[in-house]
């Protein structure tokens, strides 16, 4: 099989040997002689994925025995658009958004419908290439909302803003990748299937006190105390989705933790980044401090030779690179499992693009 570079923005690249295992247990659970197909999710076995993985999700991110719970839900990050402002925007209370990108939109037209919304600031009229600051939080909202990583256009919070209000994030094209003090957040979520594991399952990483304090009568699939009083088994979990997420966190912590993932990310993003200024055919389209390390955007300088590079990537096994409908060109999304050899290939088909004019 020829090798193929995965630069797919969701669902996208996962470490080969998670892959593997994952493959295994389809055949034969942790030994156990059943498919994780096929398992019940009581079994003790698969209680203990969802246990461990729980825990690993806090242990990466810093935040044990910090009063918050780990939990693996459905329907999304999208899902958490409406699921936050449900369970955290009291009755006539205000919730802050910042308005970053079509994520940060759909956020933003869910909370509307349990509440006042307040767009504190917003780079829509720039098309989202960059991320606004120097706004300011109301003191009297519930909580603010941003994100972190805005996957179609490639722009990455640097900074978080300093508040006494609640932080929400949605890291779904981040989480994992870089160290942040997550303990100034009071939620975090994110879809597994960027960065963390297949399509099927959220991570939502929440900070119990916050709980309970709407008013609202919160139907119990949508409500985070059900899911954390039934230790993310209130419904059949997406048991696949959760036990490659845990395989994935098992990988990132015998990496050495989010810690060196992050110092690789950088080596990576610098080398695309590097190229794409350097070389005469291409433009990035984000503000350089904004640049996602994660996310690469970037056009052709002459759309004539679209073609010509579009067989060159094709060629050396380059996958996914084709760029959002709201950006266009080129989107190399790099996420963790993503080897630096295979943005060298990216590189080197770039540099080859250059030279054949
Ligand atoms: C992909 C993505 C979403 C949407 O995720 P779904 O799981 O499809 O609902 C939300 N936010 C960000 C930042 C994303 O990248």
């Amino acid at each position: 099989m020829k090798k193929i570079h995965n630069f797919s923005a969701g669902p996208s690249i996962l470490p080969a040997s998670v892959l593997q295992k994952a493959s295994e247990a389809i055949i034969n659970f942790n030994g156990t002689g059943l498919s994780v197909l096929e398992v019940s999710h009581r079994s003790k076995e698969f209680v203990a994925v969802m246990e461990e993985a729980r825990s690993l999700a806090l242990e990466l991110l810093g935040l044990q025995n910090q009063g918050y719970q780990a939990l693996f839900l459905q329907g999304g990050a999208s899902m958490e658009f409406l699921r936050v402002p449900m369970n955290l925007l009291p009755e006539g209370g205000k919730a802050a958004y910042l308005e970053t990108g079509t994520w940060a939109q759909s956020a933003i037209k869910e909370a509307k419908n349990f509440g006042e919304v307040e767009v504190v600031a917003s780079s829509k009229e720039a098309n989202f290439n960059h991320i606004p600051k120097g706004y300011h939080i109301p003191e009297d909202a519930a909580y603010f909302h941003c994100t972190s990583n805005n996957t179609i256009f490639g722009t990455q919070m640097k900074e978080f803003p300093n508040t006494n209000v609640p932080m929400i994030c949605d890291m779904s094209s981040d989480i994992f990748s870089r160290v942040l003090d997550f303990s100034e957040f009071g939620l975090i979520y994110a879809g597994a299937q960027k960065n963390m594991g297949p399509a099927g399952t959220t991570l939502v990483v929440v900070k119990e006190d916050l709980l309970g304090k709407t008013n609202r009568t919160i139907p119990n699939i949508l409500n985070y105390q059900q899911h954390i009083s039934k230790e993310s088994m209130y419904n059949t979990p997406s048991v696949y989705a959760v036990y490659v997420s845990l395989l994935t966190m098992q990988w990132i912590k015998a990496q050495g933790g989010v810690a060196t993932v992050e110092k690789l990310n950088e080596e990576k993003a610098a080398l695309l980044y590097q190229e794409i200024d350097r070389n005469p055919c291409f433009v990035g389209t984000a503000n350089h401090e904004d640049r996602s390390l994660m996310n690469a955007c970037f056009l052709l300088q002459d759309e004539t030779l679209k073609e010509k590079f579009d067989a060159l990537w094709k060629e050396a096994g380059i996958s996914g690179i084709n760029g959002h409908r709201s950006v266009g060109g080129y989107r190399a999304s790099i996420y963790n499992a993503m080897p630096i050899e295979s943005v060298k290939v990216l590189v080197e088909v770039m540099q080859a693009l250059e030279k054949s004019i």
